[in-house]
């Protein structure tokens, strides 16, 4: 794994407003620190430059691993995962009326949320905690 120099790891949290990418998992809720996701994972060729990098809940990183492409379960095809650089989180996912779960509206949403296990029961009950302490879903987002 490559050195992430401490000045571009900054850079990254400040593009991500500290919150997970992928989940809108804020740093302040978090309960451990966000890491930094290589989109295009160091192991297919992915470098350690800012379009390439996000920052990410230790879920869904773990989750994210070295894909890049999953499943899409409404048109059963393989769909590239969702690219906070390149795409907006927006046009992708939306909270359901709870905002305790993510719904994907595009191809690449829901294969993100199935690939990063985005809505599983543990994650859930924590929303809704957070939610209910008015930390979630951040605003600012
Ligand atoms: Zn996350």
């Amino acid at each position: 794994m490559a050195y992430i120099p401490q000045t571009l790891r900054r850079q990254v949290a400040a593009c991500a407003q500290d919150c997970c990418e992928y989940c809108h998992t804020c740093a302040k809720v978090n309960g451990g620190p966000l890491v930094i996701d290589h989109i295009q994972p160091e192991s297919k060729g992915g470098t350690t430059i800012l379009e390439n990098l996000a920052l990410a809940c230790s879920r869904c990183n773990t989750h994210k691993a070295a894909l890049t492409h999953y499943l899409d379960p409404f048109t059963c095809q393989q769909v590239t995962l969702f690219n906070p650089r390149l795409q907006n989180w927006s046009e992708h996912f939306r909270w359901d009326d709870t905002y305790t779960k993510i719904i994907g509206v595009t191809p690449h949403g829901r294969a993100t949320i199935l690939a990063l296990n985005m809505n599983d029961p543990a994650i859930i009950v924590a929303r809704t905690v957070w939610a209910s302490g008015g930390w979630h879903p951040p605003h600012h987002l």
